[in-house]
């Protein structure tokens, strides 16, 4: 079986699907690698280093002519154009906010397995959880470029120049990328304080020596499998009002929050950026060209009002390409593992795993939570054009299980509050 590796189409992504490591793992299963010329490039992995861990460097034809075609993003209409049927591709294809590729590929006769649909509170899965490993890229590096804006310091420090406060960071949404980002503040020194609709997700904030915000005016919003569910208008409004207030008392504001198969929940109104000091930094995670967290931020831009930075970072993991495409590596090689039986694809759709990451098959969108929707229909979507997909309603979400929450890392007790500025000393 030939399993290939190819440049990714996305402009500026640097991350790629394997790394040689994870070449040697699936020759020793007995697989074939192909890595297309340079595709590791972005992530400072030669040729050479494929060839040597056993992989053989091919042209772009040769590798999407594999049995299997690996990536990390998804696949631009050329690369469609040149897969044949019965092959497979696997990566992250967000077929639930892009249906119409989906049934692109479908029509393609292309079985697409997609990394962002694995269920991943299955313990055998976890090793091959790449939403997980991603976003914890995502909430580090998020971290870091708030610091980096931020014109003061983070930690605490007495100098004889000055007394320089804590930075007071607030951190909304915290699931996988919220709980890397309140941990990788808190390293730096900064009192960081948090919040969730999921009201269970307290523990694992003050286990990272963060303090959480509960709102009065704002129940639980726990959905189905650990996710959040959409709040209604009423629910919308009276979050906005009331998270306002904690933002203006704020330094750093990183916005985290998701909801499955929807466009992110707006967190941070331009009221709330009015009222918050000249220099505060913001940095929206959930920034698309569909809106995401904090009103008018956008993916890829950095804009600047009334003193306030407002960051929407594009496309965190691939800023950290070698970390990120080392863990996606481990995650794709894991999924892919599981799924050869006597050197072939084998997929099982009994199995639960397979039921959950199989998006079309045999020329049909087959995931339950596409299947039958308008358009995943491969006839319809075929001329579709992906960037009209409009976002998947909630309720095409896909099942997904209760479960346990994500490791977190224990961390040390809370600073010390800021020492009284000595008399004869500047705030710094
Ligand atoms: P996500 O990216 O879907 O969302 C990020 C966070 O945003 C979530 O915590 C969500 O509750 C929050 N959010 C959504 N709407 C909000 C709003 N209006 N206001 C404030 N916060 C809002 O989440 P994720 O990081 O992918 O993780 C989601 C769940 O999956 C968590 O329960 C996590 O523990 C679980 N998980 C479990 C495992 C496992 O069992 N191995 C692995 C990964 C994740």
């Amino acid at each position: 079986m030939k399993v290939a590796v190819v440049k990714e189409a996305a402009a500026g992504e640097r991350r790629v699907a394997l790394v040689p490591d994870a070449v040697r793992k699936l020759r020793a299963a007995g697989v074939d690698v192909l890595v297309e010329t340079g595709a590791g490039a972005g992530a400072w992995l030669s040729d050479d280093s494929f060839a040597d861990a056993g992989a053989s460097i091919v042209s772009r034809d040769e590798a999407l002519s594999a049995d299997v075609v690996l990536l990390v993003g998804k696949p631009d209409s050329e690369t469609i154009t040149k897969l044949r049927r019965g092959q497979a591709l696997i990566g992250l294809l967000a077929p639930l906010t892009d249906p119409d590729l989906a049934a692109r590929l479908a029509a393609a006769g292309v079985t697409a397995i997609s990394m962002d649909m694995i269920p991943r509170t299955l313990p055998r899965a976890q090793p091959m959880d790449a939403l997980s490993s991603q976003a914890n890229i995502g909430g580090y590096k998020a971290a870091l470029i708030a610091a980096d804006a931020y014109g003061r310091f983070f930690p605490m420090l007495i100098t004889a120049a000055g007394t320089a406060r804590p930075a007071r960071v607030l951190v909304l949404g915290t699931g996988v990328a919220g709980l890397q980002a309140i941990g990788t503040a808190r390293r730096l020194g900064a009192l960081v304080s948090a919040y969730d609709v999921r009201p269970e997700t307290r523990t694992e904030v003050e286990s990272l020596g963060g303090t959480f915000i509960e709102l009065k005016s704002v129940g639980s919003a726990s959905g189905e499998g650990g996710y959040a569910r959409a709040l209604t208008e009423e629910e919308r409004q009276a979050q906005q009002d009331e998270l306002a207030g904690h933002i203006a008392r704020h330094d750093v504001v990183i916005t985290t929050a998701q909801v499955p198969g929807r466009r992110p929940p707006l967190l941070v109104t331009a009221d709330a950026l009015k009222a918050m000091a000249a220099g505060s930094v913001v940095v929206d995670m959930g920034a698309s060209d569909l809106g995401g967290n904090v009103a008018g931020s956008l993916p890829g831009e950095t804009i600047v009002e009334g003193g306030v930075t407002i960051i929407g970072p594009a496309n965190l993991p691939s800023t950290m390409p070698s970390a990120a495409s080392a863990m996606y590596a481990r995650n794709i090689s894991a999924l892919l593992l599981n799924m050869i039986k006597d050197g072939a694809l084998a997929i099982d759709r009994s199995d639960e795993l397979h039921a959950g990451v199989l998006i079309t098959h045999e020329g049909q969108v087959v995931h339950p939570a596409l299947a039958g929707s308008d358009s995943a229909s491969a006839s319809s979507a075929a001329s579709a054009p992906a960037e009209t997909a409009p976002p998947a309603p909630a309720e095409t979400a896909p099942p997904v299980q209760a479960g346990t929450a994500p490791p977190v890392q224990a961390e040390t007790a809370e600073p010390a509050a800021p020492a009284e500025t000595a008399e004869g000393t500047a705030d710094v």
